[in-house]
């Protein structure tokens, strides 16, 4: 098996074998709804829905990383869409986290219409009750915004076992952190619009999958419905891709280092850092994820307080999302997850660690 490293380093030097004498370097940005193709045209992409060499360029970085064939999508909820009703039917019943990303739970409720009924489950307790009867099972793990983990090997044995599919939404590690197909998930689903992009001034989404079957429904689904990506985001997310794996890295050793210095803060409850050996998630976390990721979420005394915290901080945004190279923290009660109004998701950024700590620490100082 590949290693993260080998991966990143591959990464920038796919293009290289199609390169001709005088070629740009870079990727260029292909603009086309059309394309010449006289007489018999199935082997080239005729018309813009059914392809784009920008947005393939970017699929074949993802596939790189994720060691799988990747369909790229418009946003990462046009992905996660996608994979349902391209796999879904009347009758089927799927099991989703009770506290993931909540769109993905309302895209579930919209399906109820169609005859496909969910049930949900908190992550951290995801395994029990079993996974008999259901077509789909969704997870993520580290799970936004709660940060609970869930175990995904166990889990793929389990829910195959019971003849389902297992998803995993890699959204909060990206396949540098975490790679849930070697760990025996039959898709993933990610929103590239966070890390993989990393600038927060595009979206875009993909799903990946090692099964021909999955792969070509997916497509197939993404042709017909239309959900395909413009080809200047696939542009952008493709230069982002080019500098994830150092992003990553600075974003992971600098959450490391603030999540044990935050909780020591007086002012700070309940934290969860998956990376923190006393952490729940830790354990897990260990074995299954490459690094511990860039999130953090702690509890503050009020709302109040939480907005001063964030508004205060010098070399912070408030800010809804994470990935970028700007800290953000956002108070997720506002977007209408379960936890107490003080509960804040802290998505650390590029900033130098150090720097970042004392912004930190004087604006919870001041509170
Ligand atoms: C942001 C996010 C999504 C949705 O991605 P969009 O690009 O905003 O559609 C899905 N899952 C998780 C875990 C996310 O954080």
């Amino acid at each position: 098996m590949t290693t993260s490293n080998s991966r990143a380093a591959g990464l920038l030097h796919l293009r290289d074998r199609a390169l001709k004498r005088g070629d740009p370097v870079p990727l260029p940005l292909t603009m086309a709804s059309i394309y010449l193709s006289p007489g018999d045209s199935s082997d080239t992409i005729e018309y813009g829905r059914f392809g784009n060499p920008t947005w393939h360029a970017v699929e074949d970085m993802l596939g790189h990383l994720e060691d799988a064939p990747c369909i790229a999508f418009p946003s990462g909820m046009a992905a996660i869409a996608a994979t349902f009703f391209a796999l879904l039917k009347a009758g089927d019943r799927m099991l989703l986290p009770a506290d993931g990303y909540h769109t993905t739970r309302a895209v579930a409720e919209r399906l109820k219409a169609f005859g496909v009924d969910f049930d949900t489950r908190p992550t951290a307790s995801f395994l029990d009750g079993g996974f008999a009867g259901y077509r789909l099972v969704f997870v993520e793990t580290p799970a936004n915004p709660g940060l609970d983990i869930c175990d995904i090997t166990a889990a793929a044995d389990a829910i195959h076992a019971a003849g389902g599919l297992f998803i995993v939404d890699n959204t909060t590690m990206t396949p540098l952190g975490q790679r849930p197909l070697d760990l025996g998930a039959d898709i993933v689903v990610a929103a590239d619009t966070k890390a993989p992009n990393g600038h927060s001034d595009a979206l875009f989404g993909h799903v990946a999958s090692r099964d021909p079957e999955i792969i070509e429904a997916v497509r197939k689904w993404r042709v017909t419905a239309g959900s395909i990506p413009s080809p200047f985001d696939a542009w952008l997310v493709h230069r982002g891709l080019e500098t994830l794996d150092m992003r990553f890295e600075r974003m992971c050793n600098t959450a490391e280092l603030i999540a044990p210095r935050l909780k020591a803060h007086r002012a700070v409850r309940s934290l969860r850092y998956p990376g923190l050996p006393e952490d729940p998630s830790y354990n897990l976390a260990r074995v299954q994820m490459e690094r511990f990721g860039f999130l953090i979420s702690f509890v503050l005394d009020s709302e109040e307080k939480a907005e001063r915290f964030i508004d205060g901080c010098a070399l912070m945004h408030s800010a809804t999302s994470f990935g970028g190279v700007h800290t953000t923290a956002e108070r997720r009660d506002k977007r209408g997850d379960a936890v107490p109004g003080g509960f804040v998701r802290l998505a650390v950024g590029c900033e130098p660690a150090e720097e970042l700590w004392k912004a930190i620490e004087e604006s919870l100082d001041r509170l």
